[in-house]
């Protein structure tokens, strides 16, 4: 852990292991309450003299620490590969990405400016300043394990606040290397800190409870995040959630259905489908369905699955059993109510396949409303084809569902494409694009896939505090 600028380690420890061999790779410090409360203290501690330092000087540390992740990319990204599983050439975008918000908020750190406001009265002047929120506390999931660190570290810190953070227990040593790295650009001591641990229920609780924390950002499941939110409001902390998804990706029979079809096959199958923003149903309209299953089901049938360090493998473990066996239910569950297999639909054993995380990338088609493929998130590697005959009909079932993360709609037609975006109930939308993220972007959902944005200005902005000044001159 590193806790007030000193690496820690407790005697009691934990093992993490590749899902890909079931090899264990590392073991960790396992923390508890008592080091989340070292670590906020010393946030809390930091907090004045890091929010003191100017703009330039907060900008120029995260532009070292960009330096310092370039410089390291290609051992990030091997670790990331052994620890989560990814294929390395999705692990190295994956640092790319994740050291593009530490570039990106160290820029705009500079920028955050305040306002003057005219006043009705001739004797009044409004100036709007935003200070930075104070200590802020971090929790991350498994599945994007460096950038979802840096997404939230980088804003933080480029505001002036503090953090504590916490990482997902699968993978503690990607989080590790972030932190050198961190030590190593010059972030003073107290203003970045890393409880790990096995067990993440009193840490989540002490962030909740703690006083000295002024704001939770929470990267993970609705449910987790549903139950720190209602905990954090206790004290009225303010909160950032990034939550799951249930992204349609709608493909009108205006569309070229082999693109479509090429499109949809990357980005379905990205990280293994454990992706928050990964389309779980795929809507394709009649006319064009036989030629997109068709070309679809080519390209999935041509995946490999196994280790990532394997450069002609695209598809990688899941997590652990347990994705295993829900993907397993989802799928059974859509053939036995008549959905048709057209490729995977099974674990994969034997042979190479050694630690019973592989599922066969996975095609079904003719999937309907009262399959739990329907309305589960998935996060495994099935794709799960629904036709639709009209405009509206395929709105209408994209938006039934509680999620509103992302959404991908492939048409050539401008003004349909424009409405489809203005109707669709997400955060996120490509439109003939499989990839609408960006450290300049803002990246979140509504209803419950979350709350606030992260990236962009906007993500600068949920660090901040907004202070009105009336002066009566
Ligand atoms: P998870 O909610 O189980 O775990 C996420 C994090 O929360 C982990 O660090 C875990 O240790 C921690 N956690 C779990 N219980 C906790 C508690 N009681 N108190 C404090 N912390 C606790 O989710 P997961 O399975 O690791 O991640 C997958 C989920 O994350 C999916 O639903 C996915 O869609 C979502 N996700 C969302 C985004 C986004 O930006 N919206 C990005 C990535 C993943």
């Amino acid at each position: 852990m590193y806790i007030n600028g000193e690496w820690v380690k407790t005697d009691r420890q934990f093992s993490v292991t590749n899902p890909a061999t079931g090899e264990a790779i590392g073991t960790v410090s396992d923390g508890d309450k008592s080091h989340a409360v070292l670590a906020i203290d010393a946030a809390f501690t930091a907090f004045s003299s890091w929010s003191a330092v100017t703009a330039y000087g907060r900008a120029e540390v995260l532009q070292k620490a960009y330096g310092l992740m370039i410089e390291r990319k290609q051992m990030l990204a091997e670790l990331m590969t052994r620890e989560q599983g990814k294929p390395l050439k999705a692990s190295l975008n994956e640092v790319q990405y994740a050291a593009d918000f530490l570039r990106w908020f160290s820029e705009e750190a500079k920028r955050v400016y305040g306002e003057t406001i005219s006043s009705a009265r001739d004797d009044q002047r409004f100036i709007v300043r935003y200070e930075p929120l104070g200590v802020v506390a971090a929790v991350t999931p498994w599945n994007y394990p460096i950038s979802m660190i840096t997404r939230k570290v980088a804003p933080a810190l480029a505001a002036g606040c503090t953090i504590v953070l916490k990482p997902a227990e699968a993978t503690p040593l990607c989080a590790i290397a972030v932190f050198n790295i961190l030590h190593e650009a010059g972030v003073p001591a107290g203003v970045a800190n890393l409880v790990t641990t096995l067990d993440p229920v009193p840490i989540g609780d002490e962030f909740c409870t703690n006083i000295k924390i002024k704001k939770l950002t929470f990267t993970g499941s609705t449910a987790v995040g549903k139950k720190l939110a209602q905990d954090a409001a206790s004290q009225l902390k303010r909160v950032s959630m990034e939550l799951g998804g249930h992204a349609p990706f709608i493909v009108f029979d205006d569309a070229d259905p082999i693109h479509a079809a090429k499109g949809a096959s990357l980005v379905k199958f990205l990280n293994t489908g454990q992706a928050c923003i990964s389309p779980n149903r795929i809507f394709v309209q009649r006319g064009i369905l036989d030629t997109f299953v068709q070309t679809f089901t080519e390209r999935v049938a041509k995946m490999k699955a196994g280790d990532g360090l394997d450069p002609s493998v695209s598809i990688g473990p899941l997590v652990n059993r347990e994705a295993v066996k829900k993907v397993s239910r989802q799928v059974e569950d859509a053939l036995e109510k008549g959905a048709i297999l057209h490729s995977g639909g099974k674990v994969l054993t034997g042979g190479s396949y050694t630690s019973e995380n592989f599922y066969a990338p996975t095609v079904l088609s003719a999937v309907s409303e009262d399959m739990l493929i329907y309305r589960e998130e998935t996060f495994g590697p099935v794709a799960a084809i629904i036709p639709f005959d009209d405009y509206d009909q395929v709105i209408q079932m994209a938006n039934d569902t509680r999620y509103g993360l992302a959404a991908y709609v492939y048409t050539k037609n401008l003004s349909r494409a424009m409405r489809a975006f203005e109707a669709l109930n997400f955060g996120i939308i490509g439109i003939n694009d499989i990839n609408p993220t960006s450290a300049a972007a803002p990246f979140g959902g509504m209803s419950e896939s979350g709350l606030g944005r992260e990236g962009a200005r906007e993500g600068l902005g949920e660090y901040l505090e907004t202070k009105l000044g009336g002066f009566s001159i």
